[in-house]
């Protein structure tokens, strides 16, 4: 273990969906900055699962700051590729899930993305037509974002951002609340940037707080980790291994996700669970006969969590700002 290039600081918190303040120990030793663990808890009235003590604000603007976020920590550690060399792949992905979104909410206008990274999801919906501008913390994204695409990404927390009210057809967290101190507030402070009866589309992970991970995590000492492989084991967070940074300070469950966007003021349309597809298995042609085993482990798992037949890894919230609303 090595020193953290910055100081680090800790605070501790309550349940973000609910506000109880007596949760109970859920995983410890989850996550690293230099020599400082941090362990996961769980709210015993809503299930909710954060990071507690959790760092506190310096240190996450430092955290989001520091260049090996997108380099290294990128989705899980499973891919070969950072996310910057996935380009191409990533904007031909997004320009599918606008499709879906412009058949689902019969709309096209002007978006904006919380969170807009390198800029993928957005460029893909500006080559359709859309008008498109994102808020971003991290330096590097927002540099590389600005240095490969023509489109306003704002530097900085979405309170200072400078939109005007009723201005976006569609709003976008995508993988974005899991990171925020206060996602209900992040939400309201959303809505009023939305058109009254716009959209609101929310993605965020929910396998840590799920029965496959307290699963997982209560037989990971017997899993066979050399049929799972190393890339299989860091997505399912099995072993000691560091999992980096805290950046996911919050793991919410479906009840949880409801229930956060209803009270931030929104009319859930529609709520969908799916498995995210590690692209190591997806992309490649010559897969072992392991991998193929795998591959169809995981279509298989999606389409039952699809159909709630199988607790979501991942769940898909699309809203709506009431059109008589303030
Ligand atoms: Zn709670």
């Amino acid at each position: 273990m090595s020193a953290s290039p910055f100081p680090v600081r800790t605070t501790t918190w309550a349940c973000s969906i609910c506000g109880a303040d007596a949760p109970r120990a859920y995983r410890m030793g989850m996550y690293t900055i230099g020599d400082t663990r941090f362990n996961l808890v769980r709210c015993r009235d809503c299930s909710l699962v954060y990071v507690n003590p959790r760092p506190n604000e310096a240190t996450l603007g430092a955290m989001y700051r520091d260049e090996s976020d997108y380099a290294n920590g990128y989705n899980l550690g499973v891919e070969d590729q950072n996310y910057f060399e996935r380009k191409d792949e990533l904007i031909a992905l997004a320009g599918v899930a606008w499709e879906r979104i412009e058949q689902e909410t019969e709309s096209q206008g002007r978006a904006l993305e919380l969170g807009s990274a390198g800029g993928f999801f957005l460029e893909a919906a500006r080559c359709r037509g859309w008008d498109v501008a994102g808020v971003e913390l991290s330096p590097h994204a927002v540099r590389y974002c600005k240095g490969e695409f023509d489109f306003p990404v704002f530097e900085g927390w979405l309170e200072d951002a400078p939109y005007e009210p009723d201005s976006f057809d569609l709003a976008i967290a995508d993988n974005v609340l899991e990171h925020t101190t206060d996602p209900r507030g992040t939400l309201r402070q959303l809505r009023p940037l939305i058109k009254p009866g716009g959209h609101v589309l929310v993605i965020v992970p929910t396998y840590v707080n799920s029965a496959f991970f307290r699963l997982v995590n209560l037989t990971q000492r017997i899993l066979p980790r050399k049929l799972l492989g190393p890339k299989l084991c860091s997505m399912l967070k099995i072993g000691d291994s560091d999992g980096g940074y805290p950046y996911h300070i919050l793991e919410f469950n479906r009840a949880n996700v409801i229930e956060l966007v209803k009270s931030a003021g929104f009319e859930v349309l529609r709520v969908e669970g799916s498995l995210p597809r590690p692209a190591h298995l997806f992309k490649a042609k010559d897969l072992s006969r392991v991998n193929r085993l795998w591959k169809g482990i995981f279509v298989l798992l999606d389409h039952l969590m699809a159909l709630r037949l199988a607790p979501a890894a991942r769940i898909r919230l699309l809203a709506k700002r009431p059109v008589h609303s303030t």
